[in-house]
Formats: C-alpha cells, sequence, structure tokens
C-alpha cells in the first residue's frame, strides 16, 4: 500500500515475512513535468519481494525506462533486485566505494578468516550461500557530495561508512528530509559487522557524528519506522549503545583473560530470544560473532586490548 509522505514523495513496504527486519520500505520521489523518477533500494531477489516492489511501481505509475534507482548500499536486502530492475529498463546509481568493495568478492575473504576467529564449521555452513552481487551490475556512481534532483528535492549523497564500507544516505537541505538506509535504524540497531582490514565501528561512530551536523525535520530509515523519535535522539542513543557495548565487551575479555571473537560472541548478552548461547540459531551466531568482533577491533586500535596469534593460529584478544 502506497503512503504519501509529501510532495511528490511516496513509501511503500516490500515485506520480509521471515526476517526479523520485517520489512524494507521502499521510497519514491516522482519527477515533475515528465522528469525522471526515483526509487531507493529493492528488497530481497525473491518473488515476494519482486511482486511487492512491481505493485508498489504500479500503483505508483512508474515505467522502468523513467526510472533511476539509487542503492544506498550493497547489502542483498537492498540491491536484490537490482537486476530485475535493469532489465526494466532502469538506470541503476550507487556509491562507488560501496561498488568498489563489494565487486572484490569480499565474502569469501570473510568466509575464511572467520576460521581464526574461532567460528566453528556449522556456523559458516549456515552462511556459506552465494552472497555474489547481481551479475552486469553495473551502476552509475557516486561520491560523496554528489546531488541527486528530482521532483522538486535537491538530494545530496552523504558518505556513511559503518553498517557497510560506503554506505549513502540521501540529504535535501530544502526540506530538511534525510534517507537513512540502514545507518540509522529506530527500533532495531543497525547491525555493524567487521571486514577485513577495516575498523567499521570506528567508521560507524564517526559517521552517527556526521549526523549531528545535519538539521533533521523527517528521517526515512531503510526498514521499520521511526516510532516518532527525533532523528538527533536516536543517533545519540546509538552512539550510547555502542559506548555502552564497548564496556561490555572490553569487561568480557578481562573476565575470561583472552578469548577470540566467537568466545567473546558467547559471553556476551544478546536480544534474542534464546535460552542459551547453544540455543541461538547458526546464523545468529554468525552476526553476533561479527558484530563482537568489530567491537573488538575498535577496542584494539585505541588501546583497550590487545590481540595476538595463539599456538593454534586463533586470533586470540586480551586485556592490556
Ligand atoms: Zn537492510
Amino acid at each position: 500500500m502506497i503512503q504519501k509522505l509529501a510532495d511528490n514523495l511516496y513509501t511503500f513496504k516490500i515485506n520480509f515475512p521471515h526476517s526479523p527486519l520485517g520489512w524494507l520500505n521502499c521510497y519514491v520521489i516522482k519527477g515533475v513535468k515528465g522528469g525522471r523518477d526515483l526509487l531507493v533500494d529493492s528488497g530481497y531477489n525473491t518473488p515476494q519481494c519482486l511482486a511487492d516492489l512491481k505493485q508498489g511501481m504500479e500503483e505508483l505509475d512508474m515505467r522502468g525506462d523513467n526510472t533511476d534507482v539509487f542503492f544506498t548500499h550493497c547489502h542483498i536486502d537492498h540491491i536484490g533486485n537490482a537486476g530485475n530492475l535493469r532489465d526494466m529498463g532502469c538506470r541503476l546509481l550507487m556509491g562507488r566505494v560501496e561498488y568498489e568493495f563489494y565487486s572484490s568478492s569480499p565474502w569469501q575473504s570473510q568466509m575464511a578468516h572467520s576460521v581464526l576467529d574461532g567460528v566453528p564449521q556449522e556456523v559458516r555452513d549456515a552462511m556459506n550461500r552465494d552472497r555474489r552481487i547481481p551479475e552486469n551490475f553495473h551502476p552509475q556512481t557516486m561520491e560523496d557530495g554528489d546531488v541527486l534532483s528530482y521532483g522538486g528535492y535537491t538530494l545530496r549523497c552523504i558518505m556513511t561508512p559503518g553498517h557497510s564500507p560506503g554506505h549513502m544516505c540521501l540529504y535535501d537541505p530544502g526540506s530538511k528530509l534525510m534517507l537513512t538506509g540502514d545507518h540509522v535504524l529506530f527500533d532495531i540497531s543497525p547491525n555493524i559487522t567487521h571486514n577485513e582490514g577495516r575498523d567499521m565501528l570506528g567508521d560507524y561512530l564517526n559517521s552517527l557524528e556526521k549526523m549531528l551536523h545535519f538539521e533533521v525535520e523527517t528521517a526515512l530509515p531503510g526498514h521499520r519506522w521511526t516510532g516518532g523519535k527525533k532523528f538527533r535522539d536516536r543517533v545519540l542513543e546509538l552512539l550510547e549503545h555502542h559506548e555502552k557495548r564497548l564496556n561490555e565487551t572490553e569487561q568480557v575479555v578481562t573476565a575470561g583473560e583472552h578469548m577470540c571473537a566467537y568466545e567473546a560472541a558467547a559471553h556476551m548478552s544478546w536480544a534474542i530470544r534464546a535460552k542459551s548461547w547453544e540455543d541461538f540459531p547458526e546464523a545468529q551466531k554468525w552476526f553476533a560473532t561479527g558484530e563482537t568482533l568489530a567491537h573488538l577491533v575498535y577496542l584494539t586500535n585505541h588501546g583497550r586490548l590487545v590481540q595476538y596469534t595463539d599456538e593454534k593460529g586463533l586470533s586470540e584478544y586480551r586485556h592490556i
């Protein structure tokens, strides 16, 4: 069902019935005087998501050859239908840093490295499915500060690395509107995971602080709803959330003397309905380890923990 948010600005849901995310908010800016339409993000490449996407586009009277699609980042719940949209004749747009990162097959190296972080085979098996970006996905690439104009809105591309290495938000200064992608979500905290050779949490915290410089009256998140919460308040809440998680991670490692990321994750507290770590679904163990690792890397970079390789070749952390 289409919801009108402001002049020429609409949203509809792409439903994820089997995911705790619930749904993706697809945003549309309708062009004026024959101008092109803009669609932001596209859902998974599943029959249900594609049906929701097509229905939304149809109800908004959108034609592929008159539509530009901007992807906030390269995760499969956002770019899943890129190939289908390209086949409909749409022009695809994405941040250059994000596109280049995901074009270099980071998933394989992440999988290989997870062995050293203590992730057991059964957890890796649960995740070892094809996560490549769609074939022949050659979007027009955008840089930080580039401007996109549709339907009376002048959207600035804002680099917000953290949730992914080249994530971008779109900001319209005229209407004080921010399309946040997965950088700022409201009733769930965005997953921050580790990518080899990067301090993803450090990047994320910097990108959150960057958000405090923008005057935002309307925040449009990639998933779920804002629940009426003000954008600035939510940004501050997320900063505080990670500060607490950093302290907890440091305490867990200190209490255990030394730990690999997988062990540390098993000792952290998680907002999930499972009796114990053993009862976590394998995929959740994977995400929890990634999130813990992002915190461990940040703590190591800030001199609060030390990382070393043990005699078995595992990557371990201990207190200074
Ligand atoms: Zn997402």
